[in-house]
């Protein structure tokens, strides 16, 4: 499905991996003044989005013990986990990375923490950036 208004790749959200989300809330929250914004439980990871603007940061805590949230913390630490980028045409965006050889996580868009079709590319194809792209 091609759209009918182009608005251009922006960034999203980006995703930072978090030991407890109750010790690092406060921070973005009452410090940064950013709002909260609900979102659904994404890969075994429990989520809370803070606004920046029209951007978003969520917050990954590790809730299933093999997801991986739980393995990126396990293995690097709390960090930025991944960058999430709206594009005007996911499928076609997919369409171009994967005839550029671009290695994706996910072979066809499916259902992310704000309720918008997602997929993810892997980081050895992106220069060591996890990024996950959705669509408006
Ligand atoms: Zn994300």
């Amino acid at each position: 499905m091609t759209p009918s208004v182009r608005r251009g790749t922006r960034i999203a959200h980006i995703g930072i991996a978090v030991r407890g989300l109750d010790a690092v809330l406060p921070f973005y929250r009452d410090i940064l003044g950013m709002p909260e914004s609900p979102l659904d439980d994404a890969d075994g990871a429990r989520i809370a989005g803070v606004a920046a603007g029209d951007s978003l940061v969520e917050l990954l805590e590790p809730h299933l013990p093999d997801s991986p949230i739980a393995k990126f913390v396990d293995k690097k630490g709390p960090g930025i986990h991944h960058i999430c980028f709206t594009v005007d045409d996911l499928d076609g965006t997919l369409a171009k990375a994967k005839a550029a050889g671009i290695v994706l996580i996910d072979d066809t868009p499916r259902i992310g923490a704000e309720g918008k079709r997602i997929a993810f590319l892997h980081p050895k194809s992106t220069g060591g950036v996890l990024i996950e792209l959705s669509e408006y």
